[in-house]
């Protein structure tokens, strides 16, 4: 690998790495570099896999509409990505007004008819909001690395990236190579990636969010369980595989790490679950947490760095970032080639400019 030289390279191989990689070499070279031996071992890997119109701000709700052509039909060996899942905001009668209005109400009484799991007289009301599915996201992922390498990327796994120099040189714990450009989507690491590189940091949060996988209720028809988010996200429960996983949906801040849960928020978690569902919980089956990367405005970064010649910002993807891989994927490639993007206005929306860099 050493010396070689590439038109860009993707630093960071979750699903935002992996979705840039296999579009950007449609017509470019390109390399992938992740410092895991495993794509998508950090956040990528460790999603409620939901793909939610709705959901998010502004900018990723358009996006997550932009990828949902891709998701329902995507190219040949991605196999089938999505499957229908109800998605319901529930509310204590305190709760009422935090349920988004412009999604459709059902009283508390019509909920427990539709969800027998939730627990009689805890909802005064709720909200659907429609066209939710459960993302495979492993085969999401797999299918962009495969269609990454059949369009001739390189893909360097157990690569750290631990220096660049414009221009631009790229040395990595295993050798080191040149780009032309560099796409930055190093998820909690996308500020520490722009220090390596001396351009300003934009002043990313990366948020912890922890998560448990629970059995589920003796005779429960899982498939037919929604997702469930309280009105104001104090915590959700989906089914996932089998199980029940439940979140506090916590957003602790933290530095960039391998995240790994607090007992306290997995234990409040599950006794608000408890609180509004009929679930016995005698121990957690699994548990982890993954870190939730967020711009000062929570709106995603992507563009060239107006500072800092063939440096592209990629970050930012928060709670939203599998939903949205396809249109992203998309808007770079456009962008790094100077092509028109799909959607210029969102593509102005969400340029890095905005922080005055
Ligand atoms: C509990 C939880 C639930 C979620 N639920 C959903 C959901 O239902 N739907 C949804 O769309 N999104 C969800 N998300 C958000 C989603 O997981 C993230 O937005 C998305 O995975 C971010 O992808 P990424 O590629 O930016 O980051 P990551 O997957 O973290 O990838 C970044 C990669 O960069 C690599 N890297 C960093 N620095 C270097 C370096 N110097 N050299 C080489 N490699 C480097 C890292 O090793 C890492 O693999 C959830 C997240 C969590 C934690």
């Amino acid at each position: 690998m050493t010396g070689q030289t590439f038109d860009v390279a993707v630093i960071g191989g979750g699903v935002a790495g992996v979705a840039a990689a296999a579009e950007l070499a449609r017509d470019a070279s390109v390399v992938l570099i992740e410092r895991e031996d495993q794509p998508g071992y950090h956040a990528s890997g460790r999603s409620a896999a939901l793909f939610a119109p709705n959901y998010g701000s502004g900018p990723m709700q358009e996006l997550t509409l932009q990828s949902a052509d891709f998701f329902t039909a995507p190219p040949e060996g991605f196999g089938t990505l999505l499957s229908p899942r109800g998605f319901v905001f529930i509310a204590r009668e305190d709760q009422l007004a935090s349920l988004p209005k412009s999604l459709p109400q059902v009283s508390g009484a019509e909920l427990e008819a539709e969800v027998p799991l939730i627990r009689k007289g805890y909802a005064a009301g709720a909200a659907w909001n429609e066209g939710a599915s459960d993302i495979d996201v492993h085969a999401l992922m797999q299918g962009y690395l495969r269609l990454a390498k059949a369009r001739g990327a390189v893909v360097m796994t157990g690569a750290e990236v631990r220096g660049l120099s414009p221009g631009w040189q790229v040395e990595t714990s295993k050798g080191s190579l040149r780009a032309r450009v560099v796409v930055n989507a190093a998820g909690a690491w996308v500020d520490e990636v722009a220090k390596l590189a001396g351009v300003a940091p934009l002043g990313f949060t990366p948020m912890r969010r922890s998560a448990c996988t629970v059995a589920a209720p003796e005779g429960l028809d899982i498939g037919k369980v929604p997702m469930i988010v309280d009105a104001d996200e104090e915590f959700y429960l989906k089914p996932e595989a089998g199980r029940l996983m439940i979140s506090l949906a916590d957003e602790t801040p933290s530095p960039p790490c391998d995240a790994q849960p607090e007992e306290l928020d997995l234990a409040v978690g599950v006794d608000r679950a408890m609180q509004a569902c009929d679930v016995q919980v005698r121990r957690l089956e699994s548990r982890w947490a993954g870190l939730r990367t967020f711009a000062p405005d929570r709106a995603p970064v992507v563009g060239f760095d107006p500072a800092a010649e063939g440096f592209f910002w990629m970050g930012g993807h928060g709670g939203t970032g599998v939903q949205t891989a396809p249109a992203m994927g998309r808007l770079v490639a456009d962008l790094v080639r100077g092509d028109a993007p799909e959607d210029a206005a969102l593509a102005a929306e969400i340029a890095p400019g905005r922080f005055g860099c």
